[in-house]
């Protein structure tokens, strides 16, 4: 086949490849990573936080005194002096008494979601999701050929009545919910955190209708004022999967995450991971090791905070400074996202192309929807760049909709609105750079 276009190939792929198209907004996140633009899309932990000499050396000395081991392969579980370290960790956040047992190491928390996919889901599943989420987890939702069924949320984080309403239209329609998936504390993309109370609601609705939970929580570490809310996980044993990652804490380039999974279940996530990668990189878990055991790591966390919340404040203050009136937006109490809901009529998706030509990106809310919708939504990271870097993207992004409104006031909302085009949260997906 010389010469070949990806016609010749589009017959042949498997079924579940075939709703996954890309978008005009894909080839606008290559624009957006050059340094001219500020860009607000992205979800990169600010790396030259981390003492890099002092890592560098650690690295060296992996693979010098440890390298029989570090550079072999290694068991599909992950190493055992790591799910002893990942236990550690997770008895900070409140989960206590976990065994390194029932912990699977995985890459990164996206190969996590992606286990428990391909675990519990068959093409036509439904999986019910917080409205707006993560959208990685809705691309490999996509990849399973599942449907996901978005919960509303509001300040508060995803609405028990709404998850009920969604758990009973899902049975009306003679089918079944296989799980929730949800994102309780410093949610991606919304930056709203589900109250205590509303995490016994949330849990005992998905025990009365024997519902599986997978509770992702990168974030939960990332808190700007005081302690998050203990994991779902920590109030039930049973029927939660918690997933975390090291990538928001430590580093995203190691792609060391982990699911402490009900342990009659352990052993097939193992051999999905098998299958899948064969087992994760013994030299990142053994960086990942080693930083936990000779590096103050939780000073590091502390400094992560410091310079994130000084951050999100610059961010809130640029926002209430700048935006123009009918903007809102969340005030999250950690994490890396705020959630800005534009004044009626202005649609995110259509406005991308203004805004990279006006030097600033955005992940449009689409992205973060199964269905679609989200036009009125965007979000915007405020841990990658600096105060100023931040406070100059929301001075450009408010003049990119302040000329969308003047337009909208003179030509009717076709003249704002040039680029309708109905797109699918994996053809909106920024891309692993920009998760
Ligand atoms: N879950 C959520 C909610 C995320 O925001 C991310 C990354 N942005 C991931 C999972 C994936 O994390 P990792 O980089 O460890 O694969």
């Amino acid at each position: 086949m010389t010469g070949t276009t990806q016609d010749d190939y589009t017959d042949r792929y498997a079924r579940r490849v075939r709703g996954m198209t890309t978008s005009e907004i894909r080839a606008l996140f290559a624009v957006a990573s050059r340094p001219e633009v500020v860009s607000l899309a992205g979800g990169s932990p600010y790396i030259a936080a981390l003492p890099l000499d002092a890592v560098g050396e650690m690295l060296n000395k992996l693979a010098a005194e440890q390298g029989a081991s570090s550079l072999q392969y290694g068991i599909g579980q992950g190493t055992i002096e790591l799910r002893e370290r990942i236990c550690e960790v997770m008895a900070l956040s409140g989960i206590s008494g976990a065994s390194p047992d029932d912990v699977v190491v995985t890459v990164g928390g996206q190969q996590a979601i992606d286990l428990l996919a391909r675990l519990f889901l068959d093409p036509g599943d439904v999986v019910l999701a917080e409205g707006p989420s993560y959208v990685g987890a809705l691309g490999v939702f996509q990849a399973a050929q599942a449907q996901v069924k978005h919960v509303p949320m509001d300040d508060e984080g995803l609405i028990p009545a709404a998850l009920e309403e969604a758990i009973a239209e899902v049975e009306r329609s003679g089918r079944k919910a296989k799980f929730l998936y949800t994102i309780p504390t410093f949610q991606n993309p919304g930056g709203m955190t589900l109250t205590d109370e509303r995490r016994e609601q949330v849990l005992d609705i998905c025990e009365r209708a024997g519902l599986l939970v997978v509770e992702d929580d990168p974030y939960g570490m990332l808190s700007f004022e005081g302690d998050a809310p203990r994991p779902l996980r920590a109030r039930r044993r049973e029927g939660v999967f918690y997933v975390s990652t090291f990538s928001k804490t430590f580093a995203p380039g190691l792609r060391v995450g982990w699911i402490l999974a009900p342990h009659a279940v352990r052993e097939k996530l193992v051999m999905m991971s098998e299958a899948n990668v064969l087992c994760p990189s013994a030299f990142a878990q053994g960086a990942v090791t080693q930083y936990l055991s000779t590096m103050p790591w939780r000073e590091q966390i502390k400094v992560y905070r410091e310079i994130y919340r000084e951050r999100r404040d610059a961010l809130l203050d640029a926002l209430r400074d700048l935006m123009p009136a009918g903007t809102t937006w969340t005030h999250p109490t950690g994490g890396l996202f705020v959630w800005a809901t534009l004044p009626e009529g202005l649609d995110s998706k259509a406005m991308m192309p203004r805004a990279i030509a006006a030097r600033v990106a955005y992940v449009p809310g689409t992205g973060f929807f199964a269905d679609g919708t989200g036009r009125s939504n965007m979000r915007l990271n405020f841990s990658f760049s600096s105060p100023e870097r931040l406070r100059e993207g929301i001075r450009r992004l408010s003049g990119v909709m302040e000329q969308e409104l003047a337009m909208r006031a003179v030509f009717g909302p076709a003249a704002a609105q040039t680029h309708r085009r109905r797109g699918t949260a994996a053809a909106d997906a920024p891309g692993p750079d920009l998760a």
